[in-house]
């Protein structure tokens, strides 16, 4: 199942993207989109919405250095263990709402990452049973004020800026998310092309790992890393993170 979130001609609501491409009907969810799902039986074309980030998260956990190739590029070991930072909530951006550059900051660049959103409460959960708790993937871009990332010495200023982690379209339900293509480009440049088996940590890994430190609630939301090939971006600019099986998620960049 395909679950987002729109902005319809009656309010925003959580919805279930059924359809072929181009056709699509949003079927409106009543309440929210955890556990099985019930629906009011609204429905709009897809067309006639328009696609916010799919879920308004609680937290989100992000990883770092989680490709190998990304954290030679960064000039660095890769860690035996995920290092683990959060961006805030209110860093959430959904698909073609721009991405700000601050005036602060004079490199700003993309991160293409698959990310996971959690479906239910939980806490100290094994890697092999990552699957319970998880309701779906979706797309990010963990964007980053690479200067002020290195200047600060940790991540929360660099990571945390109001439209740093555009998110979406959808959160697909049924992927297998082990071995998937992770691709960005910019103005339609391929600038990162890689794929989640090359992933130090596992999804499942991860979810140990983050669940042994905090409790995880529905709709956190996890990024699961980088591939190599970051770069900056400037105003005018398009980005667009492509995550095979989920969709694209394309945000113009602008200076604020
Ligand atoms: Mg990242």
């Amino acid at each position: 199942m395909k679950l987002g979130r729109v902005a319809s001609p009656d309010g925003v609501a959580f919805v279930a993207v059924e359809g072929a491409p181009g056709e699509e009907t949003a079927r409106e969810i009543a309440e929210h989109p955890f556990g099985e799902p019930t629906f009011t039986g609204r429905s709009w074309k897809l067309a006639d919405t328009r696609i916010l980030a799919p879920i308004l998260a609680t937290k989100i956990i992000a990883i770092g250095k989680n490709y190998a190739a990304h954290a030679a590029e960064m000039g660095g070991e890769a860690p035996a263990d995920p290092v683990i930072f959060m961006k805030p909530n209110t860093s959430i951006v959904g698909p073609g709402a721009p991405i700000v550059r601050p005036p602060s900051s004079e490199r700003v660049d993309y991160e293409g990452e698959l990310a996971v959103v959690i479906g239910r409460p939980c806490k100290d959960v094994p890697a092999a049973k990552a699957a319970d708790v998880i309701l779906g993937y979706t797309v990010a871009n963990d964007v980053t004020a690479r200067d002020q990332q290195k200047y600060d010495g940790q991540w929360t200023r660099g990571k945390g800026y109001d439209t740093f982690c555009p998110l979406g379209p959808w959160i697909v339900t049924d992927l297998d998310a082990a071995d998937i293509a992770v691709r960005t480009e910019l103005d339609g440049e391929v600038k990162q092309s890689s794929r989640t088996s090359l992933m130090l940590h596992s999804v499942g890994e991860i979810i140990e790992w983050v669940s042994r430190v905090m409790t995880l609630l529905p709709g956190d939301v996890i990024l699961t890393g980088t591939p190599e090939g970051v770069g900056p971006m400037v105003a005018g600019q398009t980005v667009s993170v492509t995550v095979d099986g989920i969709g694209t998620l394309a945000n113009p960049v602008i200076d604020k």
